[in-house]
C-alpha cells in the first residue's frame, strides 16, 4: 500500500543553529497533529543532517533525507559524500534527480541510475525527481519526457526495489516560480506514469508507489492538488522553510 508523504527540500538554507530550530519547530508543531499516517522528511543541507538528526533525536515521526550523493562506495571524489556516509548520520532517504542537480551539476539519467542503485544496496528510499521544462511541455514532449527519465533513471530496477522508491514529479517550471501544475495537470502526468510502471512490471507495482508532485506547494493551494486520486503528497521547497506553512501542508492530506 502506498503511504502519503510530505517531504521538505530545505536546499542550501539556514545555517547549523536555524536547521535544528526548524527541526524542532516542526517536531513540536506535529505534536497536535491528529491521528494522520503521512510521512514527514525533511533534507537539510549535508552539513547539518547530523545536528538535525540529533534534534530530531526519539521523534520517529521525522525522516532525515539527504539531498544528494556519490554514487561510488568512496575514493578520489573531492567534495563529494556516499551514501554510508550519510547513512551513518542516520539518514533513511535521499533525493536523488532534482531538476538543480540536472540543470547545475549536469546531472543525468545514467549516473543517476547508478546512484539509485548504490542508494538502495544501502537501505535507503529514493526520492526520485524528473519533470518538463516548459518548452517540452509547449511542444505537447512532457508525457516523453518523462517516460525517458523514468526509463533511464529507474527501470533497471526489480519489482522488490521498487518498495523502497518514491517518486517526485516536479514540472520544472513550476519549481520555485510561483506557477503550480493545476491540479489536473499533476493528475494526468500522475495517472500516466502510473500507465507506465505498469506496462513495465505490473499494476500492483504501479498502484503501491508514492508519487509526489513538486513545484510552488503552498497552503493556499495544497489541499486541491493533495486530493487527486494519483497525487501522494508533495516534495516542497519555499514552503518547507518555515514550521507553520510546513505543517499546513502536512494537515491538507487528511
Ligand atoms: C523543489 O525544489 O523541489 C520545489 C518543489 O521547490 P518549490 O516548492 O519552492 O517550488
Amino acid at each position: 500500500m502506498r503511504t502519503k508523504i510530505v517531504a521538505g527540500n530545505w536546499k542550501m538554507n539556514l545555517d547549523v543553529d536555524a536547521s535544528k530550530q526548524l527541526a524542532k519547530d516542526i517536531s513540536v508543531d506535529i505534536q497536535n497533529l491528529e491521528t494522520n499516517n503521512t510521512r514527514i522528511i525533511i533534507a537539510p543541507t549535508a552539513t547539518n543532517l547530523y545536528p538535525v538528526s540529533h534534534q530530531v533525536g526519539m521523534d520517529t515521526r521525522i525522516e532525515l533525507a539527504a539531498q544528494n550523493m556519490h554514487q561510488a562506495k568512496n575514493g578520489a571524489f573531492t567534495g563529494e559524500i556516499s551514501a554510508e556516509m550519510i547513512r551513518s548520520v542516520g539518514v533513511t532517504n535521499v533525493i536523488l534527480g532534482h531538476s538543480e542537480r540536472r540543470a547545475y551539476f549536469g546531472e543525468h539519467n545514467d549516473t543517476l541510475a547508478e546512484k539509485v542503485t548504490t542508494a538502495l544496496q544501502n537501505k535507503m528510499e529514493v526520492i526520485f525527481c524528473f519533470g518538463e521544462h516548459l518548452k517540452q511541455r509547449q511542444k505537447k514532449l512532457h508525457f516523453s519526457t518523462v517516460l525517458s527519465q523514468i526509463n533511464e533513471g529507474l527501470f533497471h530496477l526489480n519489482k522488490e526495489d521498487w518498495k523502497h522508491i518514491i517518486l517526485a514529479y516536479e514540472p520544472v517550471w513550476a519549481i520555485g516560480t510561483g506557477e503550480t501544475a493545476t491540479p489536473e495537470q499533476a493528475q494526468e502526468m500522475h495517472e500516466y506514469i502510473r500507465t507506465i510502471i505498469s506496462g513495465k512490471y505490473d499494476k500492483e507495482t504501479a498502484q503501491n508507489v508514492s508519487i509526489l508532485y513538486g513545484g510552488s506547494v503552498k497552503p493556499s493551494n495544497a489541499k486541491e492538488i493533495f486530493s487527486q486520486a494519483d497525487v501522494d503528497g508533495g516534495l516542497i521547497g519555499g514552503a518547507a522553510l518555515n514550521s507553520t506553512d510546513f505543517v499546513a501542508l502536512v494537515k491538507a492530506i487528511q
